[in-house]
């Protein structure tokens, strides 16, 4: 059964808008967020006020008749925000935002094409495009509630940015998060040439993965769960910190004896998970009342199949992850440190990655253990958790290094004599 929601909507607003603030989503002065509560009030950010600093106090309140109540004016995009409450029944969170890569994509009148992962595709659907009116403006909000009326749930502004619908707040804010890393993949991708956008045969391959409905209720939990489920979470955490995944994307999972591991749930939030949300999985299926990761049998397999790994991280860095959507190679042969954790990175296609869990996992090779995984992310397994998130943060470095040096000329990669000194004295000892 889903936790009842206690959160007061001024709250929920103040926390999102400094997760959207402190991840650079949004300048102080950009930016608004509402929440529709069921007695059909809005409550709505304030105009002007510092987004880095924003308290309980300023957030303002429409009452469904009109009246305002609060300490300050509401945002001065109000009527769009009651524009597209009024047309889209269904929508109780918005998120407004001029973040950089959607904003690069409303400045050259184009919006993101959601078809590049599977997960963005299902999250955010199609994206449509209302075209500029002035800030504030009657004009603005009835151009924007028209695309809306028409059924996207995210709409890029011509000249200004983004604005994003939800069931509830949560769902605004991870299709705008989607939205952007979509985005910012997209660009990085640029740099290599180009991505590969998903035909409707993938797109379906992907929404058809499904994980086994078999459950089991696990007796009293071991120290060792204990603590490897408040390590697995450390690691989430500070994954999407790091911005090595997103809210949306990401599954980490941990053995935790021959057959059993643990995992991070389906659609949890991933910056606030806790030790209680994570799945045990093992040979009498998943823990019961919870739903688990739709790669889990991917996961089930490798760990079968692999004795030696221990943990295994699926995440979405963006540099790391532009490789995996187009079609260059990434050369590990940068800096000693590259080679070294990372050997040789392949690419697992598409098909595998959404087809049968045991060819899926004689793909996969321990000794080689970092993989892009085609249009989905990358993928790294490990002899610990500790080991599979520092090889997770060297990949990452290592493909923003190359993308970086683009426009500076051809990379210089280390030679063959190089490599075999590495191999011979760093990883064959
Ligand atoms: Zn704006």
């Amino acid at each position: 059964m889903p936790e009842r929601d206690i959160l007061h909507p001024a709250d929920r607003l103040v926390a999102a808008m400094e997760r959207i603030y402190s991840y650079r989503m949004t300048t102080t002065s950009g930016g608004n967020l509402s929440i529709r509560d069921e007695e059909g009030t809005v409550w709505i950010t304030p105009a002007r006020i510092d987004k880095g600093a924003l308290r309980r106090e300023d957030i303002v309140a429409v009452r469904a008749d009109g009246t305002v109540t609060g300490n300050h004016k509401p945002s001065s995009e109000l009527p769009f925000h009651l524009g597209i409450y009024g047309v889209r029944p269904d929508l109780r969170g918005i998120v407004h935002a001029h973040p950089v890569a959607l904003v690069a994509f409303s400045i050259c009148g184009k919006a993101p094409d959601t078809r590049l992962f599977p997960k963005s595709h299902a999250i955010c659907g199609e994206v449509g495009f209302a075209g500029y009116a002035l800030p504030g403006s009657r004009l603005l909000g009835e151009r924007i509630a028209e695309v809306f009326a028409a059924g996207p749930s995210c709409v890029m502004l011509e000249n200004h940015g983004v604005v994003v619908g939800g069931e509830d707040f949560q769902e605004a804010f991870t299709r705008f998060e989607t939205l952007e890393f979509t985005a910012k993949t997209l660009i990085k991708a640029g740099a290599l040439g180009g991505a590969r956008i998903l035909d409707k045969k993938r797109i379906a391959l992907a929404g058809a993965r499904s994980v086994p409905d078999k459950s089991f209720a696990p007796g009293n939990a071991s120290c060792r769960e204990r603590s490897l489920r408040r390590e697995l979470c450390d690691f989430v955490r500070r994954g999407y910190k790091q911005r090595l995944l997103i809210s949306s994307e990401g599954t980490f999972s941990a053995r935790l004896s021959d057959k059993e591991f643990l995992m991070t749930p389906a659609g949890a939030d991933r910056a606030d998970l806790r030790p209680a949300d994570l799945v045990l999985a093992g040979p009498y299926g998943t823990e019961a009342g919870k739903a688990a990761s739709r790669a889990l049998p991917l996961h089930e397999a490798l760990y079968l199949r692999h004795p030696s790994v221990q943990a295994i991280v699926m995440a979405t860095p963006v540099n790391a992850t532009a490789f995996a959507v187009s079609n260059e190679i990434l050369d590990t042969r940068t800096i000693p440190e590259s080679y070294i954790f990372l050997r040789d990175v392949g690419t697992i296609p598409f098909e595998a990655v959404y087809g049968d869990p045991s060819a899926f996992a004689d793909l996969a090779r321990p000794d080689f253990p970092v993989s892009l995984l085609e249009n989905d992310g990358v993928m790294v397994l490990g002899k610990s958790l500790l080991d599979a998130f520092d090889r997770l943060e060297v990949l990452e470095s290592t493909a923003e290094a190359v993308i970086n040096s683009r426009p500076l000329g051809p990379v210089h990669p280390m030679g063959a004599e190089v490599i075999d000194e590495l191999v011979r004295e760093f990883l064959t000892k």
